[in-house]
Order: C-alpha cells, then sequence, then structure tokens
C-alpha cells in the first residue's frame, strides 16, 4: 500500500515510521527544503505528558477583557472574521464540564505517547537530547492555586503523578527556582514529563527511515489541491507534476484547513503564534523544567542549551510584530530568571511559530469523510507531547 504523507514536521515525519512498522511503502512530501521547518523547528521540547490541561475552561473567560485591551503581556489579539467564528466554538468549550472531558482525552493521549516513545528508543537509535527532566509549573495566586488543585486530582485519579509541591519543597526538587524574581506560592510538579529536541528527533529520525529505505522524502513540493474521485482520495497536483497513491494522511498542522476546504471538509484550526530563543546555559541553568503559567512563558535545558518559549499571540498567522515580541520574550525571561540562561551571549536563535489550535484542544486524527484521506492536524500546544500515539493511531486506521 503506497501511502503519501504530506507534511514533514514531527507529526508527519512520526506518522511515516509507524506506517513503516506496518509494511507500508511511504513517500513524504514537504514544500520546504528540509523537516521541521514549520511549528516543530524551535518548539519549548517539553513532553508534557502530564500538563494537558484544556485552554478552553472557566477561567479563560474572566481573563478576555485584558487579552482585548491588550493587557496581558502574553497574548496578543487582533480581531477578524476567522478568529470570531474560532474564538465562538473556543467558548462554548469553556465550560467545567468540557474542560475536563479534553484534559482528560489529551492525558490519555499523552500517557500511550510516553509508552510508545519508551517503546521506540528500545527499536530505534537516534539522538534527540532527550532527558527525563521534570516539570514545574509556577502557581502565583490562589485562584490559579484552587484550579491547580482541581486538575491534579483530575488526572491523578486517571493514572498521572502530578501534585501540588510547597515552594520549599519546589526549592529541594531544583535550586534553580529559589532564584527566580517571580512571588510564587506553590507549583505543580510532575516528575515524568521529559524534555527533548522536537526538531533534531524529526532530522534524525528522517535519516534513519530514508538509510534504511523505509521512506522516501521530496523536498521543495507544495500541494496546491487533493484530487478525488466519486469521494475518494486519487492524487495531489504540485508544482510540476501529480503523484498518485492509496491513501494520504494530512499532517500539514496550520495549514490543513486551507487544503480540506476545497473538498468541502472544514478544520476549526487557528494559528496561535508564539516564540523561541535558544541560548547557551549558564552556572545557574536549571535541569527541571519551568513553567510560569501566569507569564505564559516555559524554561527548558535541551542538552546544552537553553530554550525560552512562551507567548500566545492570536495576530493570525501574521510575522509583522515577530521582532518586537521576541525582545520582550526576553526580556521577560531576562528579569523573571536572570540566571537560567546565558542572556549576554551573542549566538542566540529567535524562532517564532503557529501552533495549530482547535477550539478543544483535541487533534484531529484518523479517517475524513473522503476514502483514503487519513488526517493527523491541529495539536496546537501539544504536538510534541502527543506525536507518537497520535501517529500509530492515524498509521493503525490506513491499514485497518
Ligand atoms: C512557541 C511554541 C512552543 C511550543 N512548545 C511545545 C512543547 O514544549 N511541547 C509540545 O508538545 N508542543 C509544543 N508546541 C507545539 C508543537 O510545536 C506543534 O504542535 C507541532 O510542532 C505541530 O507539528 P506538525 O508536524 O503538525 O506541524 P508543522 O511542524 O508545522 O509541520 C507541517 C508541515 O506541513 C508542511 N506543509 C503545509 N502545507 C503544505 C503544502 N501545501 N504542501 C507541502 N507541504 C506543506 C509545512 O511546510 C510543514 O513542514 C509549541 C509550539 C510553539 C509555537
Amino acid at each position: 500500500m503506497h501511502v503519501l504523507v504530506l507534511g514533514a514536521g514531527v507529526v508527519g515525519v512520526t506518522t511515516a515510521y509507524y506506517l513503516s512498522q506496518l509494511g507500508c511503502e511511504v513517500t513524504v512530501i514537504d514544500r520546504e527544503h528540509d523537516v521541521a521547518c514549520g511549528t516543530s523547528h524551535a518548539n519549548a521540547g517539553q513532553l508534557s505528558y502530564s500538563f494537558t490541561d484544556s485552554l478552553a475552561k472557566p477561567d479563560f473567560i474572566s481573563q478576555i477583557p485584558g487579552l482585548l485591551l491588550g493587557r496581558d503581556p502574553g497574548s496578543r489579539v487582533r480581531i477578524n472574521p476567522r478568529l470570531v467564528g474560532w474564538g465562538l466554538q473556543f467558548l462554548a468549550q469553556c465550560t467545567a464540564r468540557n474542560a475536563a472531558k479534553n484534559t482528560l482525552a489529551l492525558l490519555a493521549i499523552a500517557m500511550r505517547s510516553a509508552e510508545l516513545m519508551a517503546d521506540f528508543k528500545q527499536r530505534v537509535s537516534i539522538e534527540f537530547s532527550h532527558r527525563p527532566a521534570g516539570k514545574l509549573i509556577l502557581i502565583t495566586d490562589k485562584n490559579e492555586l484552587r484550579s491547580a488543585e482541581n486538575s491534579c486530582a483530575l488526572k491523578r485519579a486517571n493514572g498521572c503523578d502530578t501534585h501540588i509541591l510547597t515552594r520549599q519543597e519546589a526549592i529541594s526538587i531544583e535550586p534553580a527556582v529559589e532564584e527566580l524574581n517571580e512571588d510564587f506560592i506553590a507549583t505543580v510538579y510532575s516528575e515524568t514529563d521529559n524534555v527533548a529536541d522536537a526538531r533534531q528527533f524529526t532530522m534524525s529520525l528522517r535519516e534513519h527511515l530514508e538509510s534504511s529505505q523505509q521512506a522516501v522524502f521530496r523536498f521543495n513540493a507544495t500541494v496546491h489541491a487533493i484530487q478525488t474521485e466519486q469521494n475518494r482520495f486519487k492524487g495531489i497536483i504540485l508544482d510540476k507534476d501529480c503523484v498518485v497513491a492509496d491513501a494520504i494522511i494530512l499532517c500539514t498542522g496550520v495549514q490543513s484547513a486551507g487544503l480540506l476546504r476545497p473538498l468541502g471538509i472544514r478544520l476549526p484550526i487557528y494559528p496561535v503564534r508564539g516564540y523561541s530563543v535558544t541560548l547557551p546555559t549558564s552556572r545557574g541553568s536549571p535541569s527541571v523544567s519551568i513553567t510560569a503559567l501566569r507569564r505564559r512563558f516555559v524554561i527548558s535545558r535541551l542538552g546544552d542549551r537553553m530554550r525560552i518559549a512562551g507567548f500566545a499571540d492570536f495576530v493570525g498567522a501574521s510575522k509583522e510584530a515577530d521582532q518586537v515580541r521576541i525582545r520582550e520574550l526576553l526580556q521577560l525571561a531576562r528579569h523573571i530568571a536572570p540566571g537560567a540562561a546565558d542572556f549576554d551571549a551573542t549566538d542566540h536563535q529567535p524562532w517564532a511559530g503557529n501552533r495549530p489550535m482547535t477550539p478543544n484542544g483535541r487533534p484531529f486524527v484518523g479517517a475524513s469523510d473522503i476514502k483514503g484521506l487519513y488526517l493527523n492536524a491541529g495539536h496546537g500546544m501539544l504536538g510534541w507531547t502527543l506525536a507518537h500515539a497520535c501517529a500509530a493511531d492515524v498509521a493503525a486506521a490506513v491499514v485497518r
């Protein structure tokens, strides 16, 4: 069975791996010159198996006025008709019931991904700076604490190892948090969360798949249209040629909605822009990942580099403010965690990317209404975390 994987981000390349394991002939196609040139390029690197909390939750509603009035430094909003449509669907998910349902659905995928990652590491020997780092989330007020306690209890009841620590307990696990300029009253700690470099993983896995002839990669190949006949997938139209195959899996992140619209399939995936800066470590760099929830940024150690990533801008895919936002992220991180990285280094690497967000935070994984056309898109803030389980599921659906 010849299967096309459209999109060579972390989701697409992991999907190619699981398809090859099931005996498929796989061709991965991407418009860029290499793998991981999209959102998978320089994300925070966190395998947040325990922090699957839905962004859409009752607390979010009280943040909306501040967001719209530009009072939240961690978020910018530019209203447009598409955002209004997506935002209304997002608001419908902000009930306690939906938030719990979505958090647990993501938790189940994340926990399976953790198991599959462990299995993958036994089978495939590639380097991607994978480390069992643990994760601390800073809690700064009583409302956040109440919400975190509820969420931890819900997830613990469903098999997840996450709990609240006092400030002192957090310092004993990661001494670097004592140096933070942030008045946190408690933390959420998840020992089993990991870090790893998504781009390094994607690049190394591509090499592995190519050298073992388990997949063929085609770059600089933009797909302009997906062809169907009698409601069945037929092929794709590229710049200069067409490719036919038995099936296709769309792993095109934020671009998925645009590719599917001509086929009458509407996916509510909205780009939520975020930024990162990669810096050398310093003597005070934490080993445990730290998330400053209220400030909307995270700090992760990836090998011998520190990655500072964050912000959630609802500005479409606009790159207009990237330089300013990256500067703001760096200034904020330097202020809150001055010892976390070598902020004076000249070789820091700035980056911006779009999270493919769905209103309920859950990805679209599996068959579409068109035979032979499958989806693995819309992983939002957790694409790296969820990659293995989603890839295994969609590959299984194709060969079923
Ligand atoms: C600042 C930031 C921090 C993040 N931190 C984390 C984190 O710590 N942990 C985590 O789990 N997730 C994190 N994420 C989210 C994660 O990075 C994404 O969910 C994930 O990268 C999505 O992967 P993807 O493969 O679906 O998309 P992409 O990596 O964007 O890949 C899609 C590919 O499709 C290709 N493509 C699109 N259209 C076409 C076309 N017409 N023809 C040919 N090719 C096409 C693109 O070129 C691209 O290569 C973060 C995101 C951001 C922005």
